[in-house]
């Protein structure tokens, strides 16, 4: 096994998780099996009780792992599927030191930072890099490790301290690290300046690392003059210095590496050279270059709660994203915190409050994320009511699900008072109730966790048809309450369906509105398993709807696959116009890209 470690230097949200994310298609690419782990030095055993507004979306995994949003970069990018153990955090590992401790495992020992934590990090990496990640059986041949933070972090010492041990035990050749830094360019005299990378390497030398490749995040490439001082003052060689300038859009950065060839500096490090194959990176490269061209816009409401920071809804804006690329569209996001859709709004600030609505009215769909808590509740009820009523197409994900069914409860059903449990524990009419197996004691790690199946009740309806009619699929949970299944019978009499049920048939999976043009609800997170290229069926069947292009989509399709080959290859490229030319890219019948003035679209 060969390692690539990925460290941060000068500030942070340089973007070390798309960086590391992108290593790792890059080595793909050369035909290397690939795994990554991600270390957070917090104190958390995971990011389940973290709030998304501070820390961004908690990701979730196939075996109910809440993790940091980079693992989500990591799937995404790499269409692999990891495991809760890669993300280590201090929280597992000291639970884990203490835990041996209480055993007696360590008996007669003092037990220290330095070797029993040290110790336990190097063993853990070495475990879950063992771990197949990519569907295939075996270990993978190389694993990226990106450790969380700032060079110079209090809480990363003893991460740095085991893996400075980890490169020595693991031995030349198999370990190589990249140093992701920061060059800022001084405005008044355009200026890059080295200073501030120095000084990080100088940090991580006096912790007992070495780089062998900096990674410099830049709004423009470095002069050849600055990366000569760079080498001279890091002691790293001018071929291994790279440049992360400012792309327009974060599929650029894998081409990036690779015309830098970031590959052959790693390879050279790691003893790899002439065993691996030249990386094309053709999808790459046509769907960075279709992003870029993309002019027709969607535009899709997301109505929700922390409407401050989009890393909070990270998955869904990518899943979205991938939807829309996918069908050839530019999708333009409106923010609408759902406080500002609600009466109270209306008195207290009636700009905010006429500004949300108009952004609502004016949206091709509406989409209502999950979410915790009584906020905003009202106002996500509210934008239920309206795409149910102006026929606008709606996607409610998880309490998006839950308000779509308290909405029609009220409105259609007349129970003036329907609720979830959750908001109102009193209501006469409880349509979401908590789960039979929730605990309301401890909130880390106890919701309904992870990949569950679901299973179709009705073939004709949407969301069959989307999922390529399937008789079941799998995707990811992540709540504690759940449709009340002692009033199913009441709102499907009232004309609601739910199409998607667990295996007992007591859980309602999926929501549908049949006679709507797309209203569709899901107890479920399908923006997890998304991945550019493979958009996720129900955010490709949300664009369409909301390009008016739903039933071209469905007609006909006999699996996923051929769904969103149907509309991308076919009637939305014709809509592909190559950037500075009016004229529209055309599509080989073979599904291949074809070329406009000499650039592949
Ligand atoms: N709060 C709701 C529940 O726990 C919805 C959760 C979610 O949207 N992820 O069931």
């Amino acid at each position: 096994m060969k390692y690539v470690l990925v460290t941060g230097g000068v500030v942070s949200g340089l973007g070390k998780g798309v960086t590391a994310s992108s290593i790792g298609v890059l080595l793909k690419a050369c035909g290397l099996r690939v795994t990554c782990i991600k270390i957070d030095p917090y104190l958390n055993t995971d990011a389940g009780t973290m709030s998304p507004f501070e820390h961004g979306e908690v990701f979730v995994l196939d075996d109910g792992g809440e993790v940091d949003l980079d693992l989500g970069n990591y799937e995404r990018f790499m269409d692999i599927k990891l495991t809760r153990d890669n993300n280590i955090t201090t929280g597992k590992i000291y639970q884990s030191v203490i835990d041996k401790e209480r055993k007696g495992d360590y008996l007669g020992k003092t037990v220290q930072v330095v070797p029993h934590i040290t110790d336990e990090i190097q063993d853990w990496i070495e475990r879950v890099a063992m771990i197949p990640v990519d569907g295939k059986e075996g270990p993978a041949d190389v694993c990226v490790i990106e450790l969380g933070g700032t060079i110079g972090d209090i809480e990363s010492m003893p991460f740095i301290e085991a893996l400075g041990q980890f490169s020595y035990r693991v031995g030349p050749g198999n370990f190589c690290l990249i140093h992701v830094s920061l060059v800022p360019v001084l405005n008044v005299v355009g200026e890059q300046k080295t200073k501030p990378t120095q000084h990080s390497v100088r940090g991580l030398r006096g912790q007992g690392l070495t780089p062998n490749i900096l990674a410099c995040r830049s709004t423009v490439a470095l002069d050849d003059n600055v990366k000569g001082k760079l080498s001279q003052f890091c002691h790293v060689p001018e071929q291994n210095i790279i440049t992360l300038y400012d792309v327009p859009n974060i599929w650029h950065i894998p081409l990036l590496l690779r015309d830098q060839k970031a590959h052959e500096a790693i390879f050279k490090v790691l003893n790899l050279q002439g065993t691996t194959k030249e990386p094309l990176l053709k999808e790459w490269t046509s769907r960075a270059e279709i992003c870029d061209g993309l002019h027709e816009p969607v535009r899709i409401a997301m109505v929700g709660k922390y409407t401050g920071l989009s890393d909070a809804y990270l998955s869904i804006l990518k899943a979205l994203l991938h939807a829309s690329v996918d069908l050839r569209k530019k999708l333009v996001i409106d923010w609408i915190p759902a406080c500002d859709l609600e009466d109270a709004t209306e008195k207290e600030n009636p700009d905010a409050y006429k500004a949300a609505w108009k952004l609502l009215k004016g949206a091709d769909g509406i989409l209502v994320p999950g979410g915790f808590g009584n906020r905003g509740v009202q106002g996500k009820i509210l934008a239920a009511k309206y795409a149910r009523e102006h026929r606008i197409p709606y996607l409610g994900i998880c309490l998006g699900m839950q308000v779509a069914v308290i909405e029609f409860a009220r409105s259609v059903l007349n129970l003036r008072d329907a609720n979830s449990t959750e908001f109102d524990p009193n209501t006469k009419n409880p349509c979401v109730i908590f789960m039979p197996e929730g605990s309301k004691t401890h909130m880390g790690g106890t919701m309904r966790l992870g990949s569950r199946r679901t299973y179709f009740q009705v073939k004709d309806c949407k969301s069959a048809k989307l999922y390529g009619n399937r008789t079941f699929i799998d995707e990811r949970h992540r709540h504690r309450y759940e449709v009340n299944p002692d009033m199913i019978a009441r709102l499907e009499n009232a004309g609601l369906s739910f199409t998607g049920k667990d295996e007992t048939s007591q859980r309602m999976e999926i929501v549908e509105l049949p006679n709507h043009p797309y209203f569709i609800g899901v107890q479920f997170h399908p923006e997890y398993k998304s991945r550019p290229g493979k958009p996720s069926p129900l955010f490709l069947g949300l664009i369409a709807a909301a390009c008016g292009q739903l039933d071209t989509l469905i007609q006909g399709s006999g699996s996923q696959g051929n769904l969103s080959a149907k509309l991308g290859n076919g009637i939305a490229m014709e809509k592909v116009y190559q950037k500075g030319t009016t004229k529209p890219a055309k599509v080989l019948s073979d599904g291949l890209y074809s070329y406009c003035n000499g650039v592949q679209v």
